[in-house]
């Protein structure tokens, strides 16, 4: 589809005598150019291209922040087209829509994410879903981004490891429980793991793009049980998406985070 968009818009860039060649005599290396038009754009989509911003073009206060890793570093666990529209269009969407909904609300715009999701009641009831599932969706995949990573074959550790142990009975009863309530989530939502200032954590699960930034809570990690996260690879199998998905957990990521959650620095 992206090859045959390329391949209009160098038709309509010709100009009129140089289509009039080309109808009539250069058909083949118009196809040639149309070929290489593709090769670039299978490319591009191969995961062998580094991870660029995506759309970071839009005007406001939000940005995209930009992957931290190629888009086929979680191969084969996520593949690399998923992660490449996941990033590059999904989420950059959030943040184009959360600009867009704030355009006129210069104070609103302001605020820092996690306020603004604490407090929803601030913003004029006409804009308020709309905030609400961008601005979740922003604050919800910059989080999901930062806590993967390339497998690492590593688990948590320190006191995050022991906060694990305490509060789900170890690393495999947080992945039984998760996956649990991964497999429990009905049409689109997320599963999250809260912290609390004091470094007790939670399972939790939302539905759509809500987080528990909107109680005021804080998330240490999360995972997208949206079909747009895994279909392509996965399909209908979700159990096998979510049980892949763990190894590639950033636990060096996760256990920052457990840190910046005791010392009141967690955001987002
Ligand atoms: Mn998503």
């Amino acid at each position: 589809m992206i090859a045959l968009y390329i391949f209009r818009q160098c038709l309509k860039l010709r100009s009129a005598k140089e289509m009039f060649l080309m109808t009539n005599l250069d058909r083949r290396s118009f196809l040639k150019a149309a070929r290489a038009a593709s090769v670039v754009v299978a490319a591009s989509s191969s995961g062998a291209v580094r991870a660029f911003a995506g759309d970071t073009s839009t005007d406001g206060p939000f940005k995209l922040p930009p992957l931290p890793y190629a888009y086929g570093a979680l191969e084969p666990n996520i593949d690399a087209q998923t992660m490449q529209l996941h990033h590059d269009k999904h989420h950059a969407a959030y943040v184009k829509n959360l600009n867009a909904a704030l355009k006129d609300h210069s104070q609103l715009a302001s605020r820092p994410l996690e306020e603004l999701l604490v407090k929803l009641n601030d913003v004029p009831e006409e804009i308020r879903m709309t905030v609400r599932n961008n601005g979740g969706g922003h604050a919800n995949h910059s989080m999901f981004w930062e806590i993967m990573g390339p497998p690492s074959g590593t688990g948590p550790d320190g006191e995050l490891k022991a906060a694990i142990d305490k509060d789900f009975g170890g690393l495999d009863g947080l992945q039984a429980k998760f996956n649990a309530a991964g497999g429990k989530v009905f049409g689109s939502g997320w599963v999250f793991v809260t912290v609390d200032k004091d470094g007790k954590l939670a399972l939790v699960s939302k539905p759509n793009q809500d987080t528990p930034l909107m109680e005021g809570g804080r998330v240490l990690m999360g995972n997208d049980v949206w079909e747009h996260a895994y279909y392509l690879k996965y399909q209908n199998k979700r159990a096998e998406y979510l049980k892949a998905w763990w190894n590639v957990v950033n636990w060096k990521a996760v256990g920052d985070r457990y840190a910046a959650a005791k010392a009141g620095k967690l955001a987002i």
